[in-house]
């Protein structure tokens, strides 16, 4: 099987008026990560049959061309029509969608318009694949030599629809498996310092394919294996890899941090509380975003005012009087009195100057205190993160959990702390 280009087209005008943020191509592409797809170009067109037809003649012959939106039942929803009349085909109405459709109205006590029934309308040479989340089919095939896949624009049936698309494309031998590839996700190291950090094994292995990227968390390095390189080439470096970036990895595969540590915490049988001021919870809520998390999450406390972190979390105030809220001492006492209140085997605390305004001459803005108390005894570490107030948040959350992760991983008696970490505030 060859290499097959593809060519998203986004339809709408809300997405070009600013409104709405086209999430549906970088969707796509996701889910095409893994095969032999290079996706060459993303357009954003509004609702015109004129604009849609346009797009399609700027795709190639052999594409395979995604199109998401402009499938509902309103008169400015016309991707259907438009792709009928750019490949010269007739609109026809599918039986078996229009007694869905209206099986599917009359259950909600809907009367049919029969506007409604546009839906079922499917340009000949394409067959429909059923939404489980909405409306509008999915519409697949071949016309003008291209492969097309039609998709509705709500993300959500978008989403839903996009696994049961590739599962008819791949039943058509459409798409060809991806080069083998590595891949190392980090927390807490700039994108530079991964990159320099991988500087010996390109030089050694220059046939391999690099990249890097910022990601929530900190930045990723992938490795996938070419034609200009040997068989066995990816495997050695990769081990090399492993070697440099021991300690500072979180995941080997597309996972996000908190799954990682909410597993790790399962795996331990181990609980977690939290602490938070500056992040008001935002540890707490990442935390959560995994499915089961209630297995090792058990409370927060958001103490964003002083009184509020010697009430709920007894932060002596004669503490914070003598050493500032955003201070070692005070940090510590957090995570020691939400372990303690919670009664949970670890507990994070964080406090910090997240900006615009706040920071003084020792201590700017992004300095934050981060502390994790557990079953090996108590750290904090100071950070400057650099970016504004809600980066300098996302990285705090980010060294927050990936310090309760190496502890996790490394052992309770091993610091939560590595020296590569990119924003420390004690160099
Ligand atoms: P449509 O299928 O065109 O009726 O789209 C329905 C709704 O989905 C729109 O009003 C947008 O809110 C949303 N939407 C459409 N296209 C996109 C896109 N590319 N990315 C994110 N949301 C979208
Ligand atoms: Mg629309």
């Amino acid at each position: 099987m060859t290499r097959r280009p593809v060519r998203i087209v986004t339809v709408g005008d809300e997405l070009l008026e600013g409104r709405t943020v086209d999430t549906n191509s970088g969707r796509i592409q996701r889910a095409l990560a893994g095969r032999e797809a290079p996706v060459l170009g993303v357009s954003v067109v509004p609702d015109e049959a004129a604009a849609i037809a346009t797009a399609l003649d700027a795709t190639a012959a052999g594409d395979l061309v995604f199109l998401t939106g402009g499938l509902g039942s309103t008169p400015d929803d016309l991707t259907r029509e438009a792709v009928a009349a750019w490949a010269g085909v007739d609109l026809e109405q599918d039986a078996e969608l229009a007694s869905r459709l209206e099986r599917r109205w009359r259950a909600r006590g809907i009367n049919l318009k029969p506007s409604f029934l546009k839906q079922s309308d499917v340009p000949a040479g394409l067959e429909p694949v059923d939404n489980p989340q909405g409306s509008a089919p999915g519409l697949v095939g071949d016309l003008r030599d291209r492969t097309l896949v039609v998709l509705p624009g709500v993300p959500g049936e978008m989403a839903a629809l996009l696994p049961l698309v590739l599962e008819r494309l791949d039943a058509r031998g459409v798409l060809p498996p991806a080069a083998e590839s590595c891949l190392w996700r980090t927390a807490q190291v700039a994108e530079v310092t991964l990159v320099e950090a991988c500087a010996s094994v390109r030089d050694r292995w220059p046939g391999l394919r690099w990249s890097w990227w910022l990601t929530e968390w900190g930045a990723d390095v992938r490795v996938a294996a070419s034609p200009a390189a040997a068989a066995g080439d990816l495997a050695a470096a990769a081990a090399e890899v492993d070697r440099i970036l021991d300690g500072i990895v979180f995941a080997r595969e597309r996972r996000t941090l908190p799954e990682a540590v909410l597993e790790l915490l399962i795996a331990r049988g181990r609980t977690v509380s939290t602490a938070e001021s500056c992040t008001a919870g935002l540890v707490a809520g990442r935390l959560t975003d995994p499915a089961g998390s209630s297995a090792a999450f058990r409370g927060a406390v958001v103490a964003y005012a002083d009184e509020v972190k010697t009430a709920r979390l007894g932060v002596p105030a004669e503490l914070i009087a003598a050493h500032g809220a955003v201070s070692r001492e005070v940090v510590l006492a957090m995570a020691a009195g939400a372990r303690e209140r919670f009664g949970t085997d670890h507990a994070l605390a964080l406090s910090g100057i997240s900006g615009p305004g706040g920071g003084t001459d020792a201590k700017p803005v992004g300095t934050t205190w981060i502390a994790l108390d557990g079953p090996g005894g108590a750290h904090a570490r100071r950070y400057r993160f650099p970016a504004d107030r809600s980066h300098n948040r996302r990285l705090a959350v980010a060294a927050a959990l990936d310090a309760l992760r190496r502890v996790l991983e490394a052992g309770d008696d091993v610091s939560p702390w590595h020296q590569v970490d990119s924003w420390r505030g004690d160099r």
